[in-house]
């Protein structure tokens, strides 16, 4: 019997994770099914992609991985990866307000105070502003039963001074978003959840937040990482993953249905057929797969985001005036052209020679987007302006790795997840077998990647085997 082929289209960390447990499985079970994985780049990883310079490891993408949601630390596990995890320095981070900063209060998280005492004396907000914060102890649950926008939920609960200050910075960080669009159900249910079980998030925060540990009194780094850099992960995959499977340097043109399957163009000319598809590439680029269906063009409205990533190396020596920390995010009532910077000699010790220092920032705030656009030159001279506002760093960097993300972030919108509802059902309708996926879906962190990748080989397994 002829096996059938699943096509997978795009290698980073969505794609090779189906890769491999599509072929975990298909070992597993002896299933009668052949792999593609298809790349349009020359390599694989995606987004993760680590550069070595020098003895330094600059991350041009991502950084690392939170440690608290489990596909990661399960994918981790499954490639043999766990004595390796490395997690990051615990120091002092700080929020840069209207020019100063300050420290994060202890016990926040995300920017929400869970112990009152450090709030209470953290000059972050006035003490209007904390009197109003607080009244997130008794405020009464929001009454909307469908989405709203993570700005109009957060302001609600805790008022606009605390929101502006402390919690949007971190948020939108995140999604490189403007909280007053982005949608609260696909970016942080979880607070929705907290606030209709606990009446407050402060309240629910407390109670459901990792304590710190009974011997040492330290919560552990958040975040986890390799010695060798993120790529670490996608170099093992790739290990696990079959080689001829594996197909660089094509890129899907279009997708074709046919009486029974599909054919996939590649951009050299060659056609794949397959019975079935996992997509996981930026959803932008989803419409010109999928043509002639109307109601893929959806995604043409759906916003992204661009950021660029600004690693500098130094001598220690270049910095006369250093803060005793980890790094600071950017308010938006700052006036600044970085978002965030992070002393990446101290949270992540093992990326910098010693006597050296490695500080990264992003600048490209969604109203600033055409900084993403200016010259290595240009970029680097504003990073180190905005830097020696509040530090004092004489020399000009050893060398600078400036990496430009050109709508690379999905925005989740109010009412993303109803929208991807409807495209899946419509997919399901008319395409079956095609399961769409990655970060411009459920989730961009990488162990939401991660589960996605996982959760479309059960897809395409029970479709196939249906
Ligand atoms: P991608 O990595 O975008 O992979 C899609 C692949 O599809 C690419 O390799 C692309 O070349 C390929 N492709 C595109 N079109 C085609 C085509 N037509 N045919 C074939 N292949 C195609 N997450 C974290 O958890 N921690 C962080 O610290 C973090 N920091 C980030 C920093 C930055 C600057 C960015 C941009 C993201 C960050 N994220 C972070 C988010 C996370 O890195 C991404 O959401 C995740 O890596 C996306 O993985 P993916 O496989 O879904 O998509």
């Amino acid at each position: 019997m002829e096996k059938q082929t699943i096509v997978i289209i795009g290698g980073g960390i969505t794609g090779l994770t189906a890769a491999y447990y599509l072929q975990k499985a298909i070992r597993e079970k002896k299933l009668p099914y052949d792999v593609k994985l298809v790349e349009a780049s020359n390599r694989l990883g995606g987004k993760i992609q680590t550069y070595k310079q020098d003895g330094f490891t600059i991350e041009r993408g991502p950084d690392s991985i939170i440690a608290r949601k489990k596909p990661g630390v399960k994918l981790v596990e499954e490639l043999g990866l766990k004595d390796e995890m490395v997690r990051n320095g615990t120091g002092q981070s700080y929020i840069l307000v209207e020019g100063k900063l300050h420290k994060m209060p202890k016990g926040a998280f995300m920017g929400i105070p869970k112990q009152i005492g450090p709030f209470l004396r953290s000059g972050l907000v006035s003490p209007i502003g904390k009197m109003r914060a607080l009244l997130d102890l008794t405020k009464a649950k929001g009454e909307e039963k469908s989405d709203q926008s993570l700005g109009a939920f957060m302001r609600r609960r805790f008022g606009n001074e605390l929101v502006e200050n402390e919690i949007e910075p971190l948020l939108s960080g995140i999604y490189s978003g403007d909280i007053d669009k982005m949608s609260l159900m696909a970016t942080f249910p979880n607070f929705y959840q907290l606030e209709q079980k606990y009446g407050s998030l402060i309240k629910g925060l407390k109670q459901t937040m990792p304590k710190a540990s009974q011997t040492t009194g330290k919560v552990p780094g958040a975040f986890f990482s390799f010695p060798n850099g993120l790529e670490t992960i996608v170099d093992k995959l790739v290990e696990n993953i079959d080689q001829e499977s594996i197909l660089l340097n094509a890129a899907v043109d279009h997708v074709e249905k046919k009486e029974s399957g599909y054919h996939v163009l590649l951009s050299d000319g060659n056609v794949l057929k397959a019975s079935s598809l996992i997509v996981t590439t930026p959803h932008k680029t989803i419409p010109k797969l999928f043509s002639q269906y109307d109601f893929m063009k959806v995604f043409t409205e759906v916003p992204s985001t661009s950021v660029a990533n600004v690693a500098m190396a130094f001598d220690r020596s270049a910095i006369k005036q250093d803060i005793d920390g980890t790094g600071f995010v950017v308010s938006r009532n700052s006036d600044y052209r970085i978002t965030a910077c992070t002393w990446t000699h101290k949270k992540w010790p093992a990326t910098t020679p010693d006597g050296k220092a490695l500080i990264r920032c992003y600048v490209g705030k969604p109203n600033d987007q055409e900084v993403v656009d200016l010259t290595d030159d240009e970029i680097t001279s504003i990073v180190l302006n905005d830097l020696n506002k509040t530090m004092n760093i004489t020399a000009e960097p050893d060398f600078s790795v400036i990496t430009r993300w050109h709508n690379a972030m999905p925005q989740y919108t109010v009412g993303h997840l109803e929208r991807i509802a409807t495209i899946r059902k419509e997919a399901q309708h008319q395409i079956p077998g095609v399961f769409l996926t990655g970060s411009s879906f459920e989730g961009v962190g990488i162990p939401d990647c991660i589960e996605q990748g996982e959760k479309a080989v059960v897809d395409v397994l029970s479709f196939l085997q249906d």
